[in-house]
């Protein structure tokens, strides 16, 4: 049986000031129920400082992004090596990632492999745009990206995060969402890596709250979410949390 697994993505938000203050007010005000996994995944340049607020308790800490390779003439990018220590998780493949710097499934898929050898888990995002979806193409480009994303990665969470449904007035509809990743589930069993697909924390994301949470989480292959906008204030994450459990 997968987890229940809340992730919040800060995203390009907040001063290193902000965020130790809104770690602060997650620290104080989150009760997990037993069996749920907390992660918040600030920026670069916070997660120190979050990961020493967040120590000794049960609230983790992840990366929004890595690059494959562990050192050299990269300017600008971060290892598995500097996140180690800070980072239980990481994301690799967020759709921002994908559309706005390029990223290939190929890239994303090194980033994946450095990401467990390093001892951490990757959050693979994968999602079908719009224009995908009307032609009808979305379980197959979702399909893609995870077989692409996880070649030779075991031990990863996938988090659905349809495109048109990230940051938007509404997500997808539970149904769909479900429908996409039962056939997520499906696809992942067929993974020579994964020997137990229903082991995978699958995650959906796209304008999920704390009203919308549990529409999402009764679904049969959700066991979690992905939350941008709404893990941004400390009480409705911590609500979020709270009723995500399954
Ligand atoms: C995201 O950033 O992955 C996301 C799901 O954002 P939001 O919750 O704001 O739609």
């Amino acid at each position: 049986m997968s987890i229940s697994t809340v992730v919040g993505n800060w995203k390009m938000n907040m001063s290193v000031a902000e965020a130790e203050a809104l770690a602060t007010a997650i620290r104080a005000l989150l009760t997990i129920p037993d069996g749920t996994l907390a992660l918040v995944c600030p920026p670069f340049p916070a997660l120190a400082v979050v990961a020493e607020v967040l120590a000794g308790s049960t609230i983790g800490v992840g990366a929004q992004n890595v690059h494959p390779e562990s050192s050299g003439a990269f300017t600008g990018e971060v290892s598995t090596t500097m996140l180690f220590e800070t980072c239980s998780h990481v994301i690799v493949g967020h759709s921002e990632r994908r559309a706005l710097f390029g990223e290939t499934d190929d890239f994303i898929n090194r980033k994946a492999r450095a990401v467990t050898e390093a001892g951490m888990t990757p959050i693979l995002c994968v999602g079908e745009s719009l224009e995908d979806r009307d032609n009808g193409r979305a379980e197959q480009v979702v399909e893609f990206q995870v077989r692409k994303g996880l070649a030779g990665v075991s031990g990863a969470v996938v988090a659905y995060e349809p495109v048109w449904a990230i940051g938007a007035d509404r997500g997808a509809t539970p149904g769909t969402a479900q429908e996409i990743m039962a056939y997520i589930r499906e696809v992942l069993s067929d993974l020579s890596s994964y020997h137990s697909a229903s082991e995978v924390s699958l995650l959906y994301g796209g304008s999920v709250n704390h009203s919308n949470i549990q529409t999402y989480t009764a679904q049969d292959d959700i066991d979690g979410v992905l939350v941008g906008g709404a893990s941004l204030d400390a009480e409705s994450f911590c609500k979020i949390v709270e009723l995500a459990y399954r």
